[in-house]
């Protein structure tokens, strides 16, 4: 498992991502129960396993922000909740409280975590194409700013493990989303055509335009910059083909 340096060095926080390699040989291919990877997470954060929140990840840009409203006990059975309020779906977590570890699972979507060291606020986000056409990075801060008094200015922000854009080629449908997303400027540098009509789209430098344009000054976005195609210790979808949550890479943020 490797850190987010950018955010552990700095702030009260940890950060983890955890590939292929991490994954424990007793679980197996076709196996639902992810108690026996957050087992390696508990261990790894020392936090009890009832303190880890995945968000379901439907590909929607719906973001749950979860608050001091939640009290501890009520933890352990908020998956099941805020599965019921949000028959959508949601693909993104904000959280003021301390202790609790929120993560997204991928295998080449692009994760991105945020921290406001001010008001003390952490998010987690699951950005696939469909989330970026969708809005889902503007909500998440939208979300910290509204409900949790963030600034964007103050807030830093890394970009984790997905697919770099030598690797992830689309086609007119993605370009067209994005490219209205995008309008005011020219989405060439995230969409380059190739020879064969279609597109190399380089998520990571859609995701950084978005935040800059959110307020998020550059120096503070980070990117872990490893692509999980070409770098077999991490899931990739284009590369092995179907993948279920259990062998997905992981990425957290827990605020102590
Ligand atoms: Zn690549």
């Amino acid at each position: 498992m490797i850190s987010i340096p950018f955010f552990d060095d700095h702030y009260p926080i940890k950060t983890f991502i955890s590939g292929i390699k991490d994954i424990p040989s007793s679980i197996k291919e076709n196996d639902r129960d992810m108690s026996l990877r957050d087992q390696s997470f508990k261990d790894f954060l020392n936090i009890p396993v009832n303190r880890i929140i995945y968000a379901d990840q439907t590909h929607s840009a719906n973001v749950f922000a979860i608050s001091g409203d939640y009290p501890e006990g009520r933890l352990l059975n908020i998956n099941e909740e805020l599965t019921v309020k949000h028959k959508g779906g949601y693909d993104s977590i904000v959280t003021d409280l301390p202790n609790v570890l929120i993560c997204v699972h991928t295998a080449d979507c692009l994760p991105l975590l945020f921290y406001d060291p001010v008001e003390k606020v952490s998010a987690i986000v699951h950005a696939g194409w469909r989330g970026l056409c969708g809005g889902i990075i503007t909500d998440t801060i939208k979300v910290m700013e509204d409900h949790f008094n963030s600034k964007a200015e103050n807030t830093v922000s890394a970009l984790s493990i997905g697919i770099c854009g030598s690797c992830y080629e689309v086609g007119d449908d993605v370009y067209e989303c994005l490219a209205k997303r995008h309008l005011s400027n020219d989405p060439k540098d995230f969409l380059r055509k190739r020879p064969n009509g279609k597109y190399d789209l380089d998520i990571k430098k859609a995701a950084a335009r978005e935040l800059k344009n959110l307020g998020i000054s550059p120096e503070n976005i980070y990117d872990i910059n490893i692509c999980t195609y070409e770098n077999k210790d991490y899931a990739s979808y284009r590369r092995d083909g179907k993948t279920t949550a259990i062998s997905q890479n992981v990425t957290g943020i827990i605020m102590r």
